[in-house]
């Protein structure tokens, strides 16, 4: 109770202080000899007057103090670059279905890179893990193409472990064959969802985006089940 008193008087003895002064300092006070001539105290009227009428809703009083006080303007929150943000469409079997029935009957074929590449990790388990496609080495910014005519289901603009990414419905022989690139370089790729894309089309730029140590495509091939394949003998058999 000691404690509460004190500080209860305290605030009333502040108070009473902050009205003693706003009370006992006139304008003119303020104003000194040397600008003590009409042109000041015009200046120091209009002040006063500006007040009131900034304070013109609510009477010029402790609410005016309130409506003075400049708002803080609000500092743009930099947009980031969110990861999910930037994944469009998806490559599950279902996605490569919906992709494939709206894709053209694939008559030409390419190798996504069509002047060739030096493989690494193929199709199968590693250390790390079961890879689910093939890593075709390459040197920064080579152009990577489609392989095949098709319908554009997945991209992203920077994305997560894959990266800058797209995945690509086709339909091989009536049967759903979808592609996917990973690693592109930033801002490389040329098409995005929904876009039609022809057989050997550029659609971006060897990079390493994501988890990859060096620059190569992470190359996969899926179908309506969404299981991804050895992509190497398809590749064989159709691009030679
Ligand atoms: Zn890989």
């Amino acid at each position: 109770m000691k404690y509460q008193g004190t500080v209860l008087g305290v605030v009333a003895m502040t108070f009473v202080f902050g009205v003693a002064v706003a009370t006992s300092v006139p304008a003119a006070s303020l104003t000194t000899p040397d600008n003590f001539d009409a042109d000041v105290q015009i200046v120091a009227g209009g002040a006063q007057s500006f007040d009131a009428v900034e304070g013109a809703g609510p009477a010029v009083s402790r609410d005016a103090y309130t409506i003075n006080t400049p708002t803080p303007t609000p500092t743009p929150t930099p947009t980031p670059k969110a990861v999910t943000a930037a994944s469009q469409g998806g490559y599950g079997g279902a996605q490569c279905q919906a992709g494939s029935d709206a894709a053209p009957e694939a008559t030409a074929f390419s190798w996504p890179y069509p002047d060739g590449f030096r493989m690494s990790d193929g199709f199968g388990p590693r250390a790390e893990g079961f890879h689910k496609g093939v890593d075709m080495l390459n040197a920064p910014g080579v152009p990577v193409h489609a392989i095949a005519d098709g319908v554009v289901i997945a991209a992203s603009g920077d994305g997560g472990t894959g990266g800058v990414y797209l995945s690509i419905a086709h339909k091989v022989e009536g049967q759903a064959v979808c592609s996917m690139y990973m690693h592109f370089q930033t801002d490389s790729l040329t098409v995005g969802v929904g876009d039609g894309v022809t057989a050997g089309q550029v659609i971006g730029l060897t990079g390493r985006t994501g988890n990859a140590t060096t620059e190569h495509t992470h190359f996969e091939l899926y179908g309506s089940d969404g299981v991804r394949y050895d992509p190497m003998p398809f590749m064989t058999a159709h691009a030679g």
